[in-house]
C-alpha cells in the first residue's frame, strides 16, 4: 500500500491543479453553448461569481454540471476519494438554545436529557478506541461547562487515547464556552489547543445571513462571529472544516453568498480544509416552512460547492446526512471525501437519518470503489494518506457493467 504526507494547508491537494484543468475539461465547444463562458472560466482558473453560481442552479443539465465539478475534483485529487476511521461522541444534548431545525437539543429537565461526565465520555470512547483515530465531538450548549471542563476532558482523552485526534466544538460552542469563562475566543481556542484539541468540525454555519439566522437559529453566533472564530482558529494553527445547512428557508443567492464568504476568509487564512454541504432533514424537527432539498438538488449543490469554492481543498459527501447511495454518486459530482466509519452518531439520526452507523473500513472503502474512485484513508487533518483497496465481493466480477 502506498502512503504519503501533505501539509494541513495543501491537505493532499495537487499544488498545480489549475494547470491540469484545460486538458481535463477539453474543447470548450464540446460543452453546451449556454455554459461555455462559465466552462471557459473554470478551464482558465478564473473564480466564479455569484451570477455564475445562479446560472449553475438554473441550468437544466445536471450531469454536465457534475462533469465540470468532477474535472476540478480530478485536477486536485485524481481518482482518490478520502475517508477516515472515526467515531462521533456527542457529549451532551442539553442546550440553552433552541434552534428551529434542531431535533437533538433537550432542556436540562427533559427525561432523555444527558450529559456525559469526563469518565462517561472516556468509557464511551474506549469502546471504539482500537478502531478509530479521530473522535468527532459536538453537542449542546451546556449551561455549566466552561473552558476548564473541556480542558479536563481533552487532557484526559489525550492521556488515555494519545492516538485519537480530537475534532471538537462548533463555533457556537466556542462562543458559549468563551462567554461562560469570560475570556476571548482567542484565549478559549488557545487553551483548548494546549489541552489537546486538534481541529474544529465546522458545524453550525447554517447559512451565513443574520436575518435568516434570526429565524432558524435565534441566539446562535452571528455570521461575523462564525467567521471570526474560524479565523482565530486558523491563526492559532488549528485547521477547521466549514459547513452549509441548506433546504430550510434560504434563497439560492444566500447559499452562494454563504460560499463566497467562506472562500474569501480562506483566501486570507488558508485554514479551511473541507466544506461540508448538507441538507435539512425534516423528520422530528420543527421547521414546517422548510423547502426541503431533493436528491438532484443535493448533488447540484455539492457540484456547485466544488466549482465555487476554489480556495477550499476538500468537498465532503456527508453520508450521515445524505445516505450511502447519494454519497456514492456525489463522489462523481465533485465531492472527494466521505465521512468516516462513524460507529455512533446522534444529531442526524434524531433528525431522521437512517444511514448505517456500523461501517468498517472494508464497507466504507467498497462504497468508494463502487463510485469508480480509489479509497484513501487519511488522518483527521489531511496530513497522512494511505491507499486502502478493500477485498471485493466475488459476485461483482460476474456482472458485465461499465464503471468509471
Ligand atoms: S443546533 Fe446546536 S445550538 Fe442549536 S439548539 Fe441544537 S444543539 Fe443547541
Amino acid at each position: 500500500m502506498s502512503a504519503w504526507k501533505s501539509s494541513i494547508h495543501e491537505a493532499g491537494s495537487s499544488a498545480n491543479w489549475r494547470e491540469k484543468l484545460p486538458d481535463l475539461i477539453g474543447e470548450i465547444s464540446t460543452w453546451n453553448k449556454e455554459i461555455q463562458p462559465l466552462v471557459r472560466k473554470v478551464s482558465q482558473g478564473i473564480r466564479l461569481s455569484l451570477q455564475d453560481g445562479m446560472l449553475l442552479y438554473s441550468y437544466p443539465n445536471l450531469s454536465e454540471i457534475g462533469r465540470l465539478a468532477n474535472c476540478v475534483r480530478t485536477a486536485r485529487f485524481g481518482k482518490y476519494a478520502f475517508f477516515n476511521s472515526n467515531v462521533h461522541v456527542n457529549q451532551t444534548n442539553i442546550c440553552v438554545l433552541s434552534c428551529k431545525f434542531c431535533a437533538f437539543r433537550r432542556s436540562k429537565r427533559a427525561d432523555d436529557a444527558y450529559a456525559l461526565g469526563v469518565q462517561s465520555y472516556l468509557d464511551d470512547l474506549a469502546q471504539y478506541a482500537d478502531y478509530v483515530d479521530e473522535v468527532h465531538t459536538v453537542g449542546g450548549l451546556h449551561p455549566d461547562w466552561d473552558v476548564e471542563h473541556y480542558e479536563t476532558l481533552f487532557k484526559a482523552s489525550k492521556k488515555q487515547f494519545p492516538h485519537i485526534s480530537i475534532k471538537a466544538l462548533t463555533a457556537v460552542e466556542i462562543k458559549h464556552i468563551s462567554n461562560l469563562s469570560q475570556i476571548s475566543f482567542q484565549e478559549t481556542l488557545s487553551r483548548l489547543k494546549d489541552a489537546g484539541l486538534a481541529s474544529l468540525p465546522g458545524g453550525g454555519a447554517e447559512i451565513l445571513n443574520d436575518e435568516l439566522r434570526a429565524i432558524i437559529c435565534n441566539g446562535k453566533e452571528s455570521s461575523l462571529e462564525y467567521l471570526q472564530i474560524h479565523r482565530c482558529a486558523h491563526d492559532l494553527g488549528i485547521p477547521t472544516n466549514c459547513t452549509m445547512l441548506f433546504g430550510t428557508i434560504e434563497t439560492l443567492e444566500q447559499r452562494l453568498e454563504h460560499m463566497i464568504q467562506l472562500r474569501e476568509l480562506n483566501d486570507q487564512t488558508n485554514g479551511f480544509q473541507c466544506f461540508v454541504p448538507y441538507p435539512f432533514l425534516p423528520d422530528d424537527s420543527r421547521l414546517p416552512e422548510a423547502q426541503l432539498a431533493t436528491g438532484s438538488e443535493i448533488l447540484r449543490t455539492i457540484a456547485i460547492s466544488r466549482l465555487m469554492l476554489d480556495s477550499i481543498p476538500h468537498i465532503k459527501a456527508y453520508r450521515m446526512n445524505i445516505g450511502d447511495e447519494l454519497s456514492e454518486i456525489a463522489l462523481q459530482f465533485g465531492a472527494d471525501d466521505i465521512d468516516g466509519t462513524v460507529q455512533k452518531e446522534s444529531i442526524m439520526h434524531l433528525a431522521g437519518s437512517t444511514t448505517p452507523l456500523d461501517h468498517d473500513r472494508v464497507r466504507l472503502a467498497r462504497l468508494i470503489t463502487d463510485s469508480g474512485c480509489i479509497p484513501v484513508q487519511r488522518n483527521t487533518t489531511y496530513e497522512r494518506f494511505e491507499i486502502y483497496i478493500p477485498p471485493m465481493p466475488k459476485r461483482r466480477q460476474k456482472l458485465k457493467m461499465a464503471y468509471m
